[in-house]
């Protein structure tokens, strides 16, 4: 398999679909977005994430290729939510999360697909997951299958969207990051990966930092005591 593109957001999840892609494609790139979110700690974490990935295995560090950010600020003031200004993050009364940025996934797929294209590479690979579903229908696979033809349409051009944590929870995923690099690769995602909505990495948890109250804390911190349980078992 040639060129792969990854949303690389320094997340558990991009984290892991890193690692997953640098087992299958011989070529491997990472793409980021600032779309004005409230705290640059998730960006700043990106290049010691890439960078710590790469380095546990010489093939990885061979097949992993240039990185880009790419500012949409823009999209992010006209997208506005929780994420990006400091409202609340609590349940709207549409029934979405006030974290719901409107189309965030159509629009990084978008622009991961034209940098995709200049640089020669046909899949994108991205950690988008049905399965702890905060409610995103962005994130659904229905949803990134229309995505992918419309892209592979609109580029004239193969454009898949690989998801491999589509039905994973995130005990599963922690279980997928140790089939790809074992514990090497589980700590390096527990140390330098960043999921909190406060942006606090002053605090080190068992399942890494963050306030450890907020949505993204308690999933985390929920899937990482099931992995915990299940792999001591
Ligand atoms: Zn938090």
């Amino acid at each position: 398999m040639a060129t792969a593109l990854v949303l690389f957001s320094a997340g558990q999840d991009s984290a892991t679909c890193l690692a997953w892609a640098l087992t299958r494609f011989e070529q491997v790139e990472t793409i980021g977005f600032f779309y004005g979110q409230r705290h640059a700690v998730e960006l700043n974490q990106r290049d010691p994430l890439r960078s710590a990935i790469a380095e546990l295995n010489p093939k990885w560090r061979e097949r992993l290729g240039p990185d880009i950010e790419v500012d949409l600020a823009g999209y992010g003031a006209l997208a506005e939510s929780a994420l990006t200004t400091s409202r609340a993050i609590e349940m709207a009364d549409n029934g979405l999360p006030t974290t719901f940025v409107p189309g965030r996934n159509l629009v990084f797929l978008s622009v991961a697909a034209a940098h995709a294209y200049r640089r020669g590479a046909e899949v994108l690979v991205g950690g988008m997951c049905e399965t702890d579903f905060s409610g995103y229908p962005d994130c659904r696979r229905e949803t990134l299958d229309a995505m992918q033809s419309a892209l592979t349409l609109g580029l004239a051009a193969p454009m898949g969207i690989e998801t491999p944590l589509m039905n994973l929870t995130k005990a599963e995923t922690w279980a997928l990051a140790h089939e790809l690099g074992g514990e090497p690769l589980v700590q390096t995602i527990l140390e330098h990966s960043h999921t909190c909505y406060e942006g606090d990495r002053t605090h080190r948890h068992a399942w890494g930092y963050g306030c450890g109250a907020c949505p993204a804390c308690e999933l985390r911190a929920k899937g990482w005591l099931e992995w915990s349980r299940s792999n001591a078992a």
